[in-house]
C-alpha cells in the first residue's frame, strides 16, 4: 500500500466542504452518478468508434444501500480508472477544482445560493467520513490492475493494487452520522428520482415487485395463478421523449410524457412545442401550454432544467422570460453554464440568447395554430390569454410577433383580432373626434343593465374580466392609432360615444341650481357628483356612471402602481349621479311644490340607479323597501 498528501493550499478543504454546502448536501449522489453515467457513456462510444473492441456487457449503474455497514456505494461498468488515472484525475485534478469551487464560496453567506453548482467528485465528503473509491480501467496492458484508493476527509489517502476486479469504478461511501438520513431507502429513492429520472444510462436502485402468471398453472375458476415476483429496480426512463424526433411522435405520447413530469397533474395540457435547436447553441426540450385561466399566480417550479439530462434545477428563473414560467415542460441543454451564480445567468450571452429562441419558438407556435385551425384556437383562447398577455405586456419583440393573433372577445362569445373588431364597429362606434371607442364590460352581470343599454344602441361590448386586462386595455390604447376603450358604466349612455352636439337641456340653468340640492342631499359627498345632463327622454331619468379616468386610477393604485398615488392613502370609488334633465319624470319635479314628495322621488330614484350599480347594501337598501311601501301604499 502507498500513501500519498494531496496537494493542499487550503489547509483543509473537507470542513469547509461541510460547512458552506450545507444546504444542499443531496448534490453528492447527483455529482457520483454523473460522473459514472459519463464514465459509461465514454465506454459505448469507445467501441462505436472501434477504438476499443471490449465486451460491453450490463451497463447498468447500480446503486447499493447497506445499512449494517452504514454504506452507499455507486457502481458502474464504465472506462474505469488506472492508478496513474487516479492520480492525475481525482488527486490532482478533482481536488484542484473541488478547492478552487471551495475557495470561492467560502466567504459567501447566503447558504443557499450555492443551491446547484457542481463540486464534482469531492462533494462525496459532504456525506461521507471515508471514501473508498475502486476501479480497474478498460485498458489493457502494464499498470492497468484494479486498485483502491481511500481518503478520510484528511489531505492524506492510501492508494494500493487488487487482484481482479471487473471494470469500472465502485465508490462506497461511509456514511457520516450527521448525515445517517441518506442511509434511508426513500430519502436516496427521492433524490434519484429528482436528479437522475432521464439520465441516459440505466441506474438500478433496490427491487421492485410485480405479480406474473405461473406457467400452466390454475386456479379453480380456470384463470392462471399469479406469483409474486422480485425485480431490480430501474429508476430512469433514459430515452425520454424530448430527444426523440417529433416526426415519431403523436400527441398522445406528449401527454403522457406530461403526465410522467408531473404525476399530480389532472388535466392535459393545451398543446406543447417540441424544441430542437442545434445552432448556435444546443437545446432540446418540450414546453407545454397548461390551462392557465385566471391564475397567474403560477408555481414557478413547472420547467426543469436539464443539462444532457441531467436534472439541475426547477428554478428557472432568470433563465427564461418571467411570463414563460406558467408554462411546464423540460429545457435540457449543454450550453447554460450551470457552474456560476445566478446573476451571472441573467448577463450571459447564451442565456439571454436561449431565452430569445425560446419566446420566439412559443410566438411561431402560437401563430401557427392561429393560422392553421382558427377555431380550435378560439376555443383555447380563454386558456391562454392570460399567457399571451403577459408575454404581449412584458416582452416588446413578443407583441409584435403576436399582436395578430390576440383575440378580443364579446358577450356574444364570438371572438375577433383587434383589426376585424375595429372593422366591425368602426360605423356605429366612432365618436365625433373620429376615435373608434370600444366599449367593454368586466362584470357581465352586474354591468348586465349598461350592457343591454349599449346593445339597444347596436353598440358591441367586449368581455374584459380577465386578471391583465386592466393593463392590455392601457398598452392597447397606446399601441393603436385613434382607439379609445371606454367601460360600458363610464358615461351615460348618449356620452358612451359622443356623436355630435348634446341636445338641449329643456331645464334652466336656475332650475337645475335649485333641484340640484334636492338630488345631493342624503348622498356621501365624496363618492357622489350630481351632474344634470341632457339626453334623450327615453332614457332613465337618474342613472349613476363610473368615469373612466378615476376608476383608472384607482385600479392603477390598487395594484401598486401610480406612483405618487401611493401616498395618498386608499382612494374611495367615485361616481356620477348624471340626472336627465329632459326626463319628464325630472321636469315634474321642478313643478312639484311638495318638499317632502320632492325629496321621496329624488330619494327613490337614486336608489334605483344605485340598484342597477349593485350598490344598494345594509341599511339604504331596507330603508329602500321601505319607502317602495309607502309609494305603493
Ligand atoms: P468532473 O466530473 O467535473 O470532471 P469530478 O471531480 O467529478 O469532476 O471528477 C474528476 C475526474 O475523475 C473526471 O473528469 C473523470 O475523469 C474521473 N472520474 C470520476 N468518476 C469517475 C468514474 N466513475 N469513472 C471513471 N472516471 C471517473
Amino acid at each position: 500500500m502507498q500513501k500519498g498528501k494531496i496537494n493542499v493550499q487550503t489547509e483543509n478543504i473537507f470542513p469547509v466542504i461541510k460547512k458552506f454546502l450545507y444546504s444542499d448536501h443531496e448534490i453528492f449522489l447527483r455529482e457520483l452518478i454523473s460522473n459514472a453515467t459519463d464514465a459509461t457513456e465514454k465506454m459505448k462510444a469507445l467501441v462505436r468508434s472501434g477504438e476499443s473492441s471490449i465486451e460491453l456487457g450490463d451497463l447498468t449503474i447500480k446503486v447499493k444501500l447497506d445499512k449494517e455497514a452504514k454504506t452507499l456505494s455507486i457502481i458502474d461498468r464504465g472506462i474505469g480508472m488506472s492508478a496513474e488515472e487516479i492520480d492525475k484525475y481525482i488527486n490532482q485534478i478533482a481536488f484542484s477544482s473541488a478547492e478552487e469551487f471551495v475557495e470561492k464560496f467560502k466567504d459567501v453567506d447566503n447558504t443557499n445560493i450555492i443551491g446547484h453548482f457542481g463540486l464534482g467528485f469531492y462533494s462525496a465528503f459532504m456525506v461521507a467520513e471515508n471514501v473508498e473509491l475502486i476501479s480497474k480501467t478498460y485498458k489493457k496492458g502494464k499498470g492497468t490492475k484494479a486498485v483502491k484508493w481511500e481518503c478520510d476527509g484528511s489531505p492524506e489517502y492510501t492508494i494500493e493494487e487488487l487482484e481482479s476486479r471487473d471494470r469500472g469504478t465502485e465508490i462506497i461511501l461511509h456514511i457520516s452520522e450527521e448525515s445517517k438520513e441518506f442511509l434511508e431507502e426513500s430519502r436516496i429513492k427521492t433524490i434519484l428520482d429528482k436528479y437522475c429520472k432521464f439520465l441516459p444510462v440505466e441506474i438500478e436502485f433496490g427491487e421492485e415487485t410485480s405479480f406474473e402468471e405461473i406457467e400452466g398453472k390454475k386456479d379453480k375458476d380456470g384463470n392462471p395463478e399469479t406469483e409474486e415476483v422480485k425485480k431490480p429496480r430501474i429508476i430512469n426512463n433514459t430515452d425520454p421523449l424530448w430527444k426523440k424526433s417529433p416526426a415519431d411522435l403523436k400527441t398522445e405520447d406528449y401527454n403522457k410524457f406530461y403526465r410522467e413530469l408531473y404525476p399530480m397533474q389532472m388535466e392535459d395540457p393545451l398543446f406543447h412545442i417540441h424544441l430542437n435547436v442545434d445552432y448556435p447553441f444546443n437545446l432540446t426540450g418540450i414546453l407545454y401550454f397548461p390551462k392557465v385561466k385566471k391564475n397567474i399566480e403560477p408555481a414557478r417550479d413547472k420547467i426543469q432544467l436539464y443539462s444532457n439530462q441531467v436534472f439541475i434545477t426547477d428554478n428557472v428563473e432568470n433563465i427564461v422570460p418571467e411570463f414563460l414560467t406558467l408554462l411546464h415542460g423540460v429545457i435540457d441543454s449543454p450550453d447554460i453554464p450551470l457552474n456560476v451564480s445566478r446573476s451571472y445567468l441573467q448577463s450571459d450571452h447564451n442565456v439571454s440568447k436561449i431565452s430569445k429562441h425560446i419566446s420566439k419558438k412559443v410566438s411561431d407556435k402560437l401563430v401557427e395554430l392561429f393560422k392553421s385551425d382558427r377555431k380550435s384556437y378560439e376555443e383555447k383562447w380563454d386558456d391562454i390569454k392570460v399567457f399571451i398577455q403577459y408575454g404581449i405586456l412584458s416582452d416588446d419583440k413578443f407583441y409584435e410577433r403576436t399582436k395578430d393573433i390576440v383575440l378580443l372577445k364579446n358577450t356574444e362569445g364570438e371572438y375577433f383580432t383587434t383589426e376585424e373588431y375595429k372593422e366591425k364597429i368602426k360605423a356605429d362606434q366612432t365618436n365625433k373626434e373620429e376615435n373608434i371607442i370600444m366599449l367593454y364590460a368586466n362584470n357581465e352581470e352586474s354591468q348586465y343593465s349598461y350592457i343591454e343599454k349599449a346593445k339597444a344602441r347596436n353598440y358591441d361590448v367586449l368581455v374584459m374580466d380577465g386578471p391583465l386586462d386592466n393593463h392590455y386595455v392601457d398598452l392597447m390604447e397606446r399601441k393603436l392609432e385613434k382607439s379609445k376603450f371606454t367601460r360600458v358604466d363610464a358615461e351615460s349612455i348618449d356620452k358612451l360615444i359622443e356623436k355630435e352636439d348634446a341636445q338641449v337641456s329643456k331645464l334652466t340653468e336656475d332650475q337645475q341650481k335649485d333641484l340640484k340640492p334636492v338630488f345631493e342631499k342624503g348622498l356621501n359627498e365624496k363618492e357622489y357628483t350630481v351632474q344634470f345632463e341632457s339626453l334623450s327622454e327615453t332614457e332613465d331619468a337618474v342613472m349613476i356612471t363610473q368615469p373612466e379616468f378615476m376608476r383608472r386610477m384607482k385600479d392603477m393604485q390598487a395594484m401598486g402602481g401610480g406612483g405618487q398615488m401611493a401616498f395618498m392613502g386608499d382612494m374611495p370609488d367615485m361616481y356620477n349621479v348624471v340626472v336627465n334633465s329632459n326626463h319628464p319624470m325630472v321636469s315634474a319635479l321642478v313643478e312639484d311644490n311638495d318638499e317632502a314628495h320632492k325629496e321621496t322621488i329624488a330619494n327613490q330614484l337614486i336608489d334605483l340607479a344605485k340598484l342597477s350599480q349593485n350598490l344598494l347594501k345594509g341599511k339604504e337598501l331596507s330603508e329602500f323597501v321601505k319607502r317602495s311601501m309607502e309609494i305603493i301604499k
